[in-house]
């Protein structure tokens, strides 16, 4: 049985982006299930859940109960956290530190961009701090996320793969540095919530857009060092606006609630989505 999930962040109306990822989790499932993102207390909004809710129902979609919400998730969170603790090291610095590292290293920010990733590898300031060093600054309270030693990770887990639309390829697990897993304010990440909810949720495939592709890398690593299953994965297209870009904020007139006002059926967004 393929279970798919669509997993929106409550921080806007959804717009035809998100209709197109919705309808593809929900047709590729024999059990489709929900779940609200909302780890960023500072920019979720109540209001915007109630909205997801109506607008997929309207889009003739149906879900299985319970709907799992992150930010009611902080336990399992934690709890994989302390898994990873041997893993994992506290890292104190701002975006200026690092910033001002990689200037200092002479290197070019790295171009690529990974979601999530602001545009640059973390040059691993942290991860050499002496165990005083780091119990020293967590006494001052300062500040830390906690950042998965990734080099350290792979030499456990061997080569990784994952499969993507029914083929093999292989996990770089790299990819981002090393990356965030708990956040300064949270006992969590978007990468660690995504993992152990997909788990939690008996989701077997993965669908999102091609944007996420790279966090599969990540993703698969966090699965394995975790012992969660390893669903499948199928990125899909994304739908952009007229300028080539995805939707955002900017497109107000192409969120749901504004096409249904403006008379669009169901059957429309579909047809203008090409589903
Ligand atoms: N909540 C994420 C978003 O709104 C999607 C996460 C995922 O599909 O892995 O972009």
């Amino acid at each position: 049985m393929i279970v798919t999930r669509f997993a929106p962040s409550p921080t806007g109306l959804l717009h035809l982006g998100h209709a197109f990822a919705a309808i593809v989790a929900f047709q590729g499932g024999d059990d489709f299930v929900l779940r609200i993102e909302d780890i960023d207390s500072a920019r979720s909004r109540d209001h915007f859940i109630e909205a997801i809710f109506l607008d997929l129902k309207w889009l003739g979609l149906s879900w299985d109960e319970p709907v799992l919400r992150q930010s009611a998730r902080m336990d399992a969170y934690r709890a994989a956290l302390d898994q990873l603790e041997d893993l994992t090291y506290p890292c104190f610095c701002t975006r200026a530190d690092i910033a001002r590292e990689i200037a200092g290293a002479g290197d070019a920010p790295h171009a690529g961009v990974p979601h999530g990733n602001k545009g640059f590898l973390y040059p691993g300031t942290c991860r050499t701090l002496t165990a005083g060093e780091r119990q020293a600054r967590m006494a001052a309270g300062e500040p830390y996320a906690i950042r998965l030693d990734v080099a350290a990770a792979a030499a456990l887990t061997g080569p990784l793969t994952f499969l993507e639309h029914s083929r093999r390829y292989a996990v770089h697990p790299g990819l981002f540095g090393d990356v965030v897993i708990a956040r300064k304010d949270l006992p969590t990440s978007y990468h660690l919530s995504v993992v152990v909810d997909d788990a939690r949720q008996g989701v077997n495939l993965v669908t999102r857009g091609e944007d996420l592709l790279p966090a599969t890398h990540v993703q698969r690593l966090l699965q394995a060092l975790l012992a969660l299953p390893e669903p499948q994965y199928a990125h899909h297209r994304l739908i952009l606006d007229e300028d080539g870009r995805k939707f955002s904020k900017r497109n107000a007139a192409v969120t749901l609630k504004a096409l249904r006002e403006a008379g669009a059926t169901p059957a429309d967004i579909r047809a203008r989505i090409g589903l």
